[in-house]
């Protein structure tokens, strides 16, 4: 693994395979993603983008490959030359620094966002009330809604809420961040407050694996940009480059349906 400054990667996915019964969903993925890097993942609906994401931080187990997540093998310890499946508890310990964000956003609707936000550190890491209070209460500050800490998902939009659940994933301390179609389920006049939240986040320097279909996102804060089609990677790039002269015909068709 490559150790130079600027270089070290936060995310290695080493010729990972994935199947679904008969079903080969991910033919062997291979890529990086430097610490503090974002990496946007574009292709069609059922290409394996959600999978790839999945995998990465054990949803999914995989059936080929390696991932590694700053340095650590997902799911697997090296004991005297040899793989060992991680018990339940270091597995648990070693996803807690992997946030993840989901089209739907899988908030506790009994619970205020500040309650939301809050519940992670207090019931996964023992972190006393008052302190979690505290840092939920910067965390809605951060994504703009410490004026909403009281409420209820169901008095939120649907940009708040996804906003709420960006900083629940904060709340974690993640040294990743998964979002896999972070704005699809949101009203298009919504769009733009989550993305600018994801943008904040980018520029504080988080790594970030982002699937989208906002081109202009991947084009503004992107530092690579992937394609995937059937379970492979056929285009990668400075996210400015390949949307301005896509190589392959098949990205060109993508391109030619969302943009
Ligand atoms: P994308 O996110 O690019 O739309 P997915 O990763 O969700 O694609 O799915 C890739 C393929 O894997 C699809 O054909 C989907 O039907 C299949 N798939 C995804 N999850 C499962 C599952 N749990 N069981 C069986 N097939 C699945
Ligand atoms: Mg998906």
């Amino acid at each position: 693994m490559t150790t130079g400054t600027g270089t070290r990667p936060m995310v290695r996915i080493s010729s990972v395979r994935k199947c679904f019964g008969a079903v080969e969903v991910l033919k062997g993925i291979s890529l990086d993603v430097p610490v503090g890097g974002v990496v946007c993942v574009v292709g069609p609906s059922g290409s394996g983008k959600s999978t790839l994401l999945r995998c990465v931080n054990r949803l999914e187990t995989i059936d080929s490959g390696r991932i590694w997540v700053d340095g650590d093998l997902i799911g697997y310890a090296e004991r005297d030359g040899r793989l060992h499946h991680l018990s339940p508890a270091a597995l648990s310990r070693q996803k807690q620094d992997i946030g993840m964000v989901f089209q739907r956003f899988h908030l506790f609707p009994h619970r205020t966002a500040l309650e939301n936000v809050m519940e992670g550190p207090v019931v996964v890491r023992g972190v006393p009330k008052d302190k979690a209070r505290t840092r939920a209460m910067e965390l809605l500050e951060r994504v703009g809604l410490a004026d909403r800490a009281g409420h209820y998902p169901a008095q939120l939009s649907g940009g708040q809420q996804q906003r709420v659940a960006i900083a629940r994933s904060l709340a974690m301390d993640p040294k990743l961040m998964l979002f896999d179609e972070p704005t699809s389920a949101l009203d298009p006049e919504l769009v733009q407050e989550v993305l600018a939240v994801m943008r904040d986040l980018a520029a504080s320097g988080m790594t970030m694996m982002v699937v989208t279909h906002e081109m202009g996102f991947a084009r503004e804060v992107g530092d690579d940009l992937i394609f995937i089609d059937g379970g492979v990677v056929v285009e990668r790039g400075n996210p400015r480059e390949v949307l301005a002269a896509p190589r392959h015909e098949r990205f060109r068709a993508f391109l030619g349906q969302v943009l």
